[in-house]
């Protein structure tokens, strides 16, 4: 990929826009792009600079994305709605074409990591509450006041943001900022040498900050307490594949798993896509596993092994909703029955919580109410994103500790939703 139309190939020292923002290491990548962690000498704080790929549809794509940004900034100059800051953007011409390169405010791990750094089991209850405010506030920006469809939230897109007190934290010796690279100077650059030792400095005590952030979530999975200590607060990043609700748009849209059923009918879409979505999230940062993880079989494919999946959990679709959309005909029958896979096994999400996950009865039950309604198969009646903030589920605090049921080992059923058909 590292070729003409494609990515940008990045060393730790490089230098964009005229030598403002100085690449420091690699944070992430997707599709489109890499992103790195880079320096900003004009303010003298860590950005995340985001380097597509050259070919005319990523630079197209990128373009897509800042329209959609500029339009998420201009409505909340205090930056504080919950989804990610576009700072600036340019272009950067390098040996494989010309890359428009956006720049965010550095955010912390996905929330793909922090499932991760938990092992898969589940981060409790009250986090996931915490996290469900924080995506449903950006949400109700997005949907209400902006008109905006994200399309594509799933963890890899909701980014931490920490809230550590660098000084409160110990601080790693060896991190030191990285100005220039490492062979040569400061190419092209005049900055007199006070000025570069200041600019080392304030970059010496960004990098202490960041790296003690850092360490308190790789520091996750041994110290349960860090888990505790993480402040949940997260943004919604990477509007790639965002669409305004009244304008034409993909049809095929969302990452498979946390893809909404009408997106899989053919049967149009809107903001409620984003809800269902959500759902899944909650769902599996509560479990640790996906909801959903449809595959294809002997004479069956992925969309109706998903359907199939979803009727197991949330009971038969509908027929009215079943037939609705263009894809309807390949799936189902005039009676509004799947049409290859015949023999569904229910297991209700209560039931599923507490006797595959091991939940609490009142827990399974409480977190299956707030859930349920956002995975209605009729689209409409999902709540919105304002209605969701005002449900008991999130407003009310855990009585027990919400570790009672780690400490006496989670037992995970092997058998997973999808693989219990025959
Ligand atoms: P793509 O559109 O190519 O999927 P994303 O915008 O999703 O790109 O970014 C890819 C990854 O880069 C993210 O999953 C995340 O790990 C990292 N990343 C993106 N933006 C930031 C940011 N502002 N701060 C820290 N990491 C980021
Ligand atoms: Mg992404």
């Amino acid at each position: 990929a590292y070729r003409k139309g494609g990515y940008h190939a990045v060393r730790p020292g490089d230098q964009f826009c005229g030598g403002r923002y100085i690449a420091q290491r690699k944070l992430g990548w997707g599709h489109f792009s890499t992103v790195w962690l880079a320096f900003d000498k004009e303010t003298s704080r860590f950005v995340a600079l985001k380097i597509q790929k050259s070919a005319p549809e990523f630079a197209g794509a990128a373009m897509h994305e800042i329209e959609f940004l500029t339009a998420i900034a201009q409505g909340d100059p205090s930056n504080s709605k919950c989804i990610i800051q576009l700072l600036d953007h340019f272009k950067h011409s390098g040996p494989n074409g010309q890359h428009i390169c956006l720049v965010f405010e550095f955010l912390g791990d996905s929330l793909l990591r922090l499932i991760k750094y938990n092992r898969y089991k589940g981060i409790g209850l009250s986090k996931v509450k915490e996290i469900c405010k924080w995506v449903l506030l950006g949400l109700d920006y997005l949907h209400r006041e902006l008109g905006i469809i994200h399309t594509d939230l799933k963890p890899e897109n909701i980014l931490l943001v920490s809230t550590i007190d660098p000084s409160k934290d110990p601080i790693r010796s060896n991190a030191t900022p990285m100005l220039e690279r490492p062979e040569g100077g400061l190419n092209g650059c005049t900055v007199s040498s006070t000025i570069e030792r200041n600019l080392k400095r304030k970059a010496k005590r960004a990098v202490a900050k960041i790296s003690a952030r850092r360490e308190s979530m790789e520091g996750i999975s041994e110290n349960k307490k860090s888990l505790e200590e993480i402040d949940m607060r997260c943004k919604i990043v990477d509007f790639g594949n965002a669409c305004w609700a009244d304008q034409q748009f993909a049809e095929a849209v969302q990452t498979r798993q946390y893809r909404a059923p009408e997106v899989i009918l053919g049967a149009g879409y809107s903001f409620s896509v984003d809800m269902w979505s959500l759902a899944c999230i909650a769902f599996e940062l509560a479990t640790g596993d996906m909801l959903f993880i449809p595959k294809g079989g002997h004479g069956y494919d992925e969309d109706e092994d998903h359907l199939a999946l979803m009727m197991e959990l949330l009971g038969k679709m509908p027929r009215k909703i079943a037939i609705s959309g263009c894809h309807s005909k390949d799936l189902f029958d005039r009676h509004g029955d799947l049409k290859r896979i015949r023999r569904l096994k229910y297991w209700p999400l209560d039931k599923l919580l507490v006797d595959k996950y091991k939940f609490p009865e009142s827990d399974a039950r409480e977190f299956a109410e707030f859930l349920c309604p956002l995975l209605d198969f009729a689209p409409e009646k999902r709540p919105t994103s304002a209605e969701c903030l005002k449900h008991p589920w999130l407003n009310s605090q855990d009585p027990k500790p919400i570790d009672d049921k780690k400490d006496i080992g989670l037992q995970k059923v092997e058998v997973g939703m999808s693989k219990l058909r025959v």
